[in-house]
């Protein structure tokens, strides 16, 4: 045998949640924000499905992120680079015809000095304090381009995962007054967390990301976005614990009655945080099993006692899917579901499912 961790990635899924935000979108529809490997899911299977699905808006991070979308999509689509003109170069933007994100007056000027043909986009900072070019700077901005029409202005919210906070309001109002001053511009405003705001708060192109891979804060999940992928990895060894003795480094969990312990084969090495050491939890046959002592690098410790027939060497158990909620097994690891599905290592083989 040879089981390692592995990440069935369910591309159906994928693309039901963005139907599902593209027609809560409004009449510009929504990308999809692939960077960072498709949030650990791979872009270019994620990007071909969603481009096969109707998408025709990417959003990476780096160029070379870029490269890899431009080649599992058509001529047809849009990719966008965040991360400004340090993040991509002249050859890359060409070669791939890529969509840099102008962020501040060095990339403005930079864009100004190169091919002026070329589709560039805008990102103003409304109150993040981030990335993106700064209220004060848009005369500049406007003087600069003389009459270059921007293929997208964009801004991004700082507080969208708050539905009540006034910050949403005065940042949307904020970029009207900057949408104003660029006539027939399209516009984007809105990540996944700002698809539950009112629709007046998040106006033109959306552009969803951790939605799409079924984590968030949207009131439709779990249940009506679906899980991106399911994280499972393999039963190693089973032992009986008798009262009084510890599993593993530092002796951290003290069985208080005897216990069934599964070792299973994936650790803080494949991203399996180790926050989430006696606080996690894995599902076997569809019942919660709590993480028992420290996650370590290869292997964590699962308390399997309630299922222990089941419990035998090479049996899969559930770390992220259907029965193991993204979300709530990153708060038990002190986190957000953005950083357990990026951080997943390359020792998670990724199966691909239609
Ligand atoms: C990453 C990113 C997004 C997507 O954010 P989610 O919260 O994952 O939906 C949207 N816009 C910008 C500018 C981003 O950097």
């Amino acid at each position: 045998m040879s089981l390692r961790p592995r990440a069935r990635i369910h591309l159906s899924n994928i693309v039901s949640n963005w139907r599902r935000i593209n027609d809560m979108s409004g009449y510009d529809g929504a990308g999809a924000v692939v960077k960072a490997n498709a949030y650990g899911h791979g872009a270019s299977k994620v990007s071909s499905a969603l481009a096969k699905a109707g998408c025709r808006h990417f959003f990476v991070a780096y160029g070379f992120e870029g490269g890899e979308v431009r080649r599992a999509v058509g001529l047809d689509s849009h990719i966008y680079v965040f991360n400004g003109l340090q993040a991509v170069s002249q050859e890359e933007i060409r070669t791939s015809s890529l969509i840099p994100v102008l962020n501040n007056l060095n990339d403005i000027g930079e864009w100004k000095a190169g091919d002026q043909a070329s589709p560039f986009a805008l990102h103003f900072d409304t109150g993040m304090n981030r990335l993106g070019i700064p209220l004060a700077d848009v005369g500049a901005v406007i003087e600069i381009l003389s009459g270059a029409t921007p293929s997208l202005i964009m801004t991004h919210f700082a507080c969208a995962d708050e539905p009540a906070s006034e910050m949403n309001r005065e940042q949307i109002e904020a970029f009207r007054t900057v949408v104003a001053t660029f006539p027939g511009a399209p516009v984007s405003v809105s990540n996944s967390a700002g698809l539950w705001l009112e629709p007046d708060m998040r106006p033109g192109l959306t552009r969803p990301g951790i939605a799409l891979y079924g984590g968030g804060n949207s009131p439709l999940r779990p249940g009506n976005l679906l899980p991106g992928m399911t994280l499972e990895a393999p039963i190693l060894q089973v032992q009986q614990v008798p009262a009084g003795k510890s599993v593993g480094y530092g002796a951290s969990y003290r069985a208080s009655a005897a216990r069934t312990i599964a070792t299973v084969g994936i650790g803080y090495g494949d991203g399996l945080l180790r926050s989430a050491s006696n606080s996690g939890f894995a599902c076997l046959g569809g019942v919660r099993c709590p993480l028992v002592g420290r996650v370590s690098m290869d292997l964590v410790t699962v308390d399997v006692t309630a299922v222990e027939p089941l419990a035998k060497p090479g049996a899969w158990v559930e770390l992220l899917g259907a029965q193991t909620d993204l979300e709530e097994q990153a708060r038990a690891a002190g986190t957000l579901g953005y950083e357990l599905v990026t951080g997943l290592g390359t020792r998670v083989e990724r199966i691909y499912e239609e």
